[in-house]
């Protein structure tokens, strides 16, 4: 039998092995196939893309768009090499192309892994399956059930080229390429939501909202320190054809690593000689050893980008490269030179005058003389402190539009890499502490009604729980301030109250256990404003509360979308921050702040009375989705009364059997 076949055989394997070769110099390694198919999902106008990987991309890579999908009688085209609906752009692929795979992407990824489409287009009653082995259809596509758009699930990656595996690093590592691919895409399309998981893990590694703005991503991806130090560059260069637009680090910032994403007519690249030529410029403004934070999109005419590259190779030369590269050089000179002016300036009108006098007595004698009445400031200042705060950046994100990422299960949204140990401690602590029966009920429950500010009934299965929402909230903020550490949102504040009125109005709350040894009340109120003030900057980086320079509170913490803080709190959270936290040791010092703001952010009146109905909006559309979607729940509570069991319908049932 063998022999019979042998002849013919040998001749296939040929053509087999000379398909995969070929396709193993396309797709090198995970995170270049996931760039195909991130452009792929891109090109089908998606608004939603979730990245799911095992094992680095080796074991699994899959994702999951809702673009317009493709056709039934496409699915067995897509996956032959060189072919593309893209035709109305072919010119530009057989240009721009060259740097990319010309209709290759999908068909070289069948050569060397298992690959499965699950597709689905608007006019489609269903969606429809197909698998795929070395560029073919291995059976006709079978109808499924399956959201608008596109999944792709690529197993096992390497799996027919030993060599190739080996000679990949870890999978950590195939992870981290991963990542940086799927952030500096989600940094370029903002308007498009990203999510990164890995495959059986509650946690969510990355997440950016659809419709953010490409700063609101570098906060979230790079942080909040990295964000407000950039510069916004924009060019023309009609004789050249070329547009630049971006952002780049100030003279202020300082890394220890350069970064720089770019991007040429959309696609992501590198181009050392840019590089450098950047990295010169900022030289002559940064200390030695400190580096900047670059993102550049490029845009120009196709015919200027070099055609004789290998199509592999992320490497981009283009057209009057020398001439394009002293141009932005100059341009980020020019922005450059504009700010650290700025900054001499501004120390210079500061030096003479200013003393290092405590903030605090900056403040103007008017606000001294508006203090008369209890009453009338008790008043005054709800109203007020309730104009104070605006949601900055609503963004309305995360409302559902794609079913997948809303199927993702528990999950602390939106990580981005912390390098702090203190930080990952923490948040291994609150997973070690999870209970997956809680975790479950959470996940599933319905809510059958708000009964009180601190309690709702909710269903599970055939069971009824009275729970205490305000503790579930309180632990979802800490555990949201844990995960988003360092890339927290904005709530901009419309007046920034000034920290030491707040903090007195704290100090006069019944609660604050304010007594005559603590000294006088004003003393304590400037004590609470220099100490938020010292720790401003780590303040501002870490947990987006921001305090300027005059003692004012700018930002606070954006948690949640769609969620305000109970401002009525804002005083006692203030005089708690700097009383209560412990400065010192740093894992105290982050978890003890953590606690703080959620406690503030979960804070309610202590009435039993009828819930508001914003306040009963908020959990309903806010609270509850989030303690759902990604609250780790501790056993603890199974026994000291914030989840109650009150009724279980089989139960039920023998009782009404009886009656
Ligand atoms: P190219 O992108 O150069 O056309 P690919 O091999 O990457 O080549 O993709 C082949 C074709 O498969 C595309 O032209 C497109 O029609 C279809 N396709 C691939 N991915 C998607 C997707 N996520 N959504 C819709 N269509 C897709
Ligand atoms: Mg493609």
């Amino acid at each position: 039998m063998a022999s019979v076949s042998m002849v013919p055989s040998i001749r296939r394997l040929d053509e087999t092995v000379v398909n995969r070769i070929a396709a193993g110099e396309v797709v090198q390694r995970p995170a270049n196939a996931l760039k195909e198919m991130l452009e792929n999902s891109l090109d089908a106008k998606a608004t939603n893309i979730t990245v799911t990987v095992k094992d680095g991309g080796l074991k699994i890579l899959q994702i999951q768009d809702n673009g317009i999908g493709i056709r039934r009688e496409d699915l067995s085209l897509v996956c032959e090499r060189f072919t593309t609906s893209k035709l109305t752009a072919f010119e530009d692929l057989m240009q721009i192309g060259t740097y990319g795979f010309r209709g290759e992407a999908l068909a070289s990824i069948t050569h060397v892994a298992h690959l499965t489409i699950t597709t689905r287009t608007a006019d489609s009653k269903c969606a429809f399956r197909a698998r795929y082995t070395d560029g073919r259809l291995r059976e006709d596509p079978r109808p499924c059930a399956g959201n608008v758009g596109t999944q792709i699930l690529v197993e096992d990656l390497f799996f027919n080229m030993a060599a190739r595996r080996q000679a990949l690093r870890s999978p950590a590592e195939e992870f981290n390429k991963i990542s940086e691919v799927v952030s500096r895409y989600a940094i370029h399309n903002s308007s498009v939501g990203f999510t990164l998981k890995k495959q059986g893990e509650p946690a969510v590694y990355l997440r950016t909202p659809p419709r953010s703005s490409a700063l609101d991503n570098i906060r979230t991806v790079f942080g909040a320190a990295t964000a407000k130090e950039l510069l916004q560059l924009t060019h023309e260069e009609s004789s050249l054809k070329l547009s630049v637009s971006g952002y780049i680090s100030g003279v202020n910032f300082a890394a220890k690593k350069s970064t720089m994403l770019l991007f040429i007519n959309h696609r992501l690249v590198e181009s050392t000689a840019l590089r450098k030529a950047l990295e010169q410029v900022y030289s002559s403004y940064l200390p030695r050893h400190a580096q900047p934070f670059i993102y550049l999109s490029l845009q120009m005419a196709p015919e200027m980008v070099d055609v004789n590259v290998h199509p592999t190779k992320n490497q981009v030369y283009f057209l009057h490269e020398d001439q394009i590269i002293e141009l932005i050089q100059k341009k980020v000179d020019s922005l450059l030179v504009g700010t650290s002016a700025a900054r001499t300036f501004y120390t210079q009108t500061l030096l003479p005058g200013a003393s290092s006098a405590p903030p605090a007595a900056d403040l103007p004698p008017a606000k001294a003389a508006a203090r008369p009445q209890q009453t009338v400031r008790t008043s005054h200042r709800d109203q007020k402190l309730d104009t104070f705060v605006r949601q900055a950046a609503a963004a309305g994100a995360g409302d559902g539009e794609n079913g997948a990422a809303a199927a993702a299960g528990a999950a602390p949204q939106s990580v981005r890499p912390v390098e702090l140990s203190s930080v990952l401690s923490l948040r291994e602590e609150v997973e070690r502490g999870c209970h997956s029966g809680l975790r479950r009920l959470l996940a599933e429950h319905s809510l059958v009604g708000v009964v009180t500010a601190q309690l709702s009934l909710v269903q599970h299965q055939t069971r009824l729980y009275l729970v205490n929402h305000r503790r579930l909230a309180e632990q979802l903020f800490y555990q949201i301030c844990l995960y988003q550490f360092g890339a927290l949102g904005l709530l901009q504040l419309e007046e920034s109250p000034p920290v030491r009125e707040l903090a007195l109005l704290g100090l006069e709350q019944k609660d604050a256990g304010w007594t005559e040894e603590d000294g006088p009340k004003e003393e304590l109120a400037d004590c609470v404003c220099q100490v938020l003030q010292r720790h401003a900057d780590m303040l501002d980086d870490y947990f987006s509360i921001q305090v300027d320079g005059q003692g004012r509170l700018r930002a606070l913490p954006l948690l949640l979308d769609h969620y305000e803080p109970p401002i009525a709190a804002l005083p006692g959270f203030l005089t708690r921050l700097a009383t209560e936290v412990d400065w010192e040791t740093e894992r105290q010092c982050l978890h003890d702040i953590c606690r703080e703001i959620a406690r503030f952010y979960s804070w309610t009146p202590a009435t039993d009375g009828a819930v508001g109905e914003p306040a009963r909006l908020q959990l309903e559309r806010a609270l509850l989705p989030a303690v759902k979607e990604q609250l780790l729940p501790t056993g603890r509570w199974a026994d000291d009364g914030t989840v109650l069991q009150v009724a279980d319908l089989p139960d039920l049932y023998k009782v009404f059997e009886r009656c």
